[in-house]
Order: C-alpha cells, then structure tokens, then sequence
C-alpha cells in the first residue's frame, strides 16, 4: 500500500512541534513526512525584540532545524511555499511542487498595518531575524551618524514604538537595557534619547491585570520611556510618523526609527490558496481543520479559535501553537491509521510573562502575580521550557537562558 504523506508548511512552534511529535510516534513504513520552512534555522519569534534591541545576538535566538528533527524520519526541504492547490493536493514552492495526502499549515504571522500610510514603506517590524537584524542595525547607524555629523538632528535618536501590547511592550523593555549601552559606546548625550510609546487603544497591555500594568508603565517610564496612550498613528514619513486623537488634531513626531508593533495577521499564502480566512487566520474546526477541508490543519497564529468564556479570539502565542502542534500530531496518527475519531483541542493557559528587559518582567502564573526578579525567572524558564518541548535537555544546553541571578 502507498505511504500516505503529511506536508508541514512552517518550522516555527507549531510546525516543528508537529514534526518533533510525528516523528516520535510514525513508523517509517506509516507514513512520508516533509517539512518546509523558507530558512535552514528555526528561530524563537518569541525573543525576536531582544535580537531587535540588540540585547542577544541574533544567532542566539535561532538553531539548525536539522539539529532537532530525525532525518530518517522526517525530510526537511528549504524553500518558501507560494501557494497551496487545494484541488490538486498539492503546494507551490519557489523552488518546485510538492503533493500531499494530509497537509499542515503552519506559517506563523505576519505584520498588520491596517491601511496605516506609510507604514509599510518607512516602518519596521519586529518578525523574523532578518527584521530583527535590520533594526538592531538601523538603530545603532543612527547612534552612529549622530556621533560624526556637524550639525546635529537630535529626532534621529528618537525611537517611536507603535502598540503597547505585548510585542511593543517586551521591545521597550530591551530598549531601557539597550539605550544606555549605545549612549556610552557612540558618546551620546542620554538625555538626547527619546522613546516613545504611541498606543490607539485607552489601555498597556490590554487583558493584563491592572496592577501588573501600572507596575510596567512606572518601571518603563523611569528607564526614560513616554507613552501616548489613546493615541493614533495616522500616517508614517521618510522624517516620523503623524499622530491624532481625531481628524482635526493632527501632530508630527520626527523621529530616526520607526517599530509597528501593533498588528498581526496570518500568513497570506492562505487568502492567495482561497482559504476563507480573517486577515490570514482561518477559524478552524475543533479538531483544528479547516471546515471544509478534512485533509488540512492549519494551527499558530494562521489559525483562529475562540475563547467559549469571553467569546472572544485566543490570542496568536507561542503556547498556543504549541499545543496545537502536539493535538494536531496526534489527530494525523490517527487519521494515518484509519481511526476516524479526532481530539478536541482545548488550550491549557499555563500564564503569561511579559518581560520588560533583563532582569524584570510581570506575569501571572498558576493564578498568582509576580513581578520583579521572579517574574524574570519565570520568564526565562519558559523560553527554557519551549526549547526543552522541542529539541530536549541537549538544546536548552545550547540555546538556554542560564543568566538567572
Ligand atoms: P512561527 O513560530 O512564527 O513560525 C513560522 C515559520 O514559518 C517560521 O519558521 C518562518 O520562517 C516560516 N515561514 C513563513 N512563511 C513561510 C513560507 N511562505 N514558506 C516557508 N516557510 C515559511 N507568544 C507567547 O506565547 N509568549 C511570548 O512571550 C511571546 N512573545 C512574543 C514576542 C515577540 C517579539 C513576538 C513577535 C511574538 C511573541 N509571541 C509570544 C507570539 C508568538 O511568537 C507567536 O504566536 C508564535 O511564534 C506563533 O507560532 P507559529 O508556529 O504559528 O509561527
């Protein structure tokens, strides 16, 4: 009897989940399994503000896919997928095409702009190493260049960060590590620096306890941040952005680097395959296929599941791919198997910790709140622990965060 195949598109949390697990419990003879990702390292996304701040070197936050998937198991191909041919079962890559039998999606997000003017052209990102790169080296030029020119144009040393969720939040964070050190490498006057916060919304990190967000807000604004909160971004320029409260009130804010961390969509491979989708994110069946397609999975934030208690959309995390990465797994085994009963996926929220630099953070955590030291600790055991899920004890050897104390 032929092989049936299972194609992971995305070696990310979700994808590489799915991958580790399959490979543990597929025989060789049960099944073909391939992995797509568009580079040859996986990357935490989930410390990208860090490598963005340039507080971790960016090789830091990525690793060898090889180096965690059984080869004689699993083909690993690089190559970005274009599209998918759902009639044809069958994926569009730059490089080729490849078929499949069973079929997960697994691409991660992407920027969310929103319509925004300029934002797409003059703002950056924080989503891939390449982006994290190109901002960490963006920012340090322009440390650079104000060191060396006569006339100096202070509004290069400000830094506008769009979006006071979770994203801008952890950036700001690096950002009060990382200003410091620039100041004294390139003899900047800190007093020159400026970061601004611009958030549309009346709230910081909305969803957080208010406690812990007060606590944030007090702890970034003493490491020199200002925030503009209810605030919207209404344009982006070559010299800033424009801010206002309505169409009337209009202000520009000159500023030398730009960071949108206010949107996140799903990967638009999935509205170019004519999946039906809200910005890029399907809202999948429980047992994480999509309606209509019972031979594709799509989970991480391509996916889209609804909170029963709040009737409101999960947040796009880390977690959450995780844990659909290992439902997912399970459900192709049984399909592989000709068992036609699926596994609900229910999301076990463990917490959330949102850093706010090296040694400080807050979160809650098995119902109790924590800030401070503990939280930072908390912080990196759960980067530790998202290491240890996929790769085991040897890659939180190599890749861990051990700077505890
Ligand atoms: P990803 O992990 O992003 O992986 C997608 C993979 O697909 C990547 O390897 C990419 O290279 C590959 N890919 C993309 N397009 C293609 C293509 N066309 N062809 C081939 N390969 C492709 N979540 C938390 O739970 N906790 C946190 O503390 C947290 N902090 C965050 C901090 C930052 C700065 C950011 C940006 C996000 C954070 N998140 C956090 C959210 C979390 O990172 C995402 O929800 C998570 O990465 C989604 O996992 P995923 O598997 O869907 O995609």
């Amino acid at each position: 009897m032929r092989k049936q195949k299972i194609v992971i598109l995305g070696a990310g949390y979700g994808g590489l989940m799915t991958a580790t697990r399959l490979q543990k419990t597929v025989g060789v003879n049960e099944a073909e399994i391939v992995l797509v990702n568009k580079n040859e390292y996986h990357y935490e996304t989930t410390w990208l503000h860090e490598a963005s701040a340039g507080t971790l070197h960016h090789d830091r936050v990525r690793y060898d896919i090889k180096t965690v998937i059984d080869q004689n198991k699993v083909d690993f191909i690089k190559d970005t997928a274009v599209e998918v041919k759902t009639d044809e079962k069958k994926v569009i890559l730059e490089n080729g095409e490849i078929d499949y039998d069973y079929l997960v999606v697994a691409l991660g997000g992407e920027s969310e702009t929103f319509g925004i003017k300029g934002l797409k052209e003059y703002a950056f990102s924080i989503v891939n190493v390449n982006s994290a790169r190109q901002i960490r080296e963006h920012i340090e030029y322009q440390f650079a260049t104000y060191s060396s020119e006569a006339e100096k144009k202070d509004e290069r040393l400000t830094i506008v960060v769009g979006g006071a969720g979770f994203t801008g939040i952890e950036f700001l964070g690096e950002l009060g590590n990382r200003i410091p050190e620039l100041c004294r490498e390139y003899d900047v006057d800190f007093k020159k620096v400026k970061v601004i916060c611009v958030e549309a919304a009346p709230m910081v990190l909305p969803g957080f306890d208010p406690e812990l967000v007060e606590y944030a807000v007090a702890h970034l604004e003493k490491k020199g941040v200002e925030f503009r909160i209810g605030t919207a971004i209404k344009e982006c320029t070559t010299e800033g952005i424009i801010v206002g409260k309505g169409e009337e009130e209009l202000e520009e804010i000159k500023a030398g680097t730009v960071i949108w961390a206010a949107g996140v969509r799903g990967n638009s491979l999935i509205e170019k395959s004519g999946i039906e989708a809200m910005r890029g994110r399907v809202k999948v069946q429980p047992d994480l296929r999509v309606p209509g397609h019972d031979n594709i999975f799509i989970i991480g934030d391509c996916s889209l599941i609804i909170n029963e208690e709040i009737n409101r959309p999960y947040p796009p995390t880390a977690q959450i791919a995780m844990q659909q990465g290992e439902t997912c797994a399970r459900n192709l085994v049984s399909l592989i198997r000709n068992k036609t009963e699926l596994e609900t996926f229910k999301p076990d929220i463990k917490g959330t910790v949102c850093s706010l630099g090296e040694d400080d953070a807050i979160g809650e955590a098995f119902g109790k709140k924590m800030v401070g030291s503990k939280a930072s600790f908390m912080k990196k055991m759960v980067d530790n622990r998202a290491l240890y899920m996929i790769g085991g004890p040897s890659l939180v050897l190599k890749k861990g965060k051990f700077n505890i104390f």
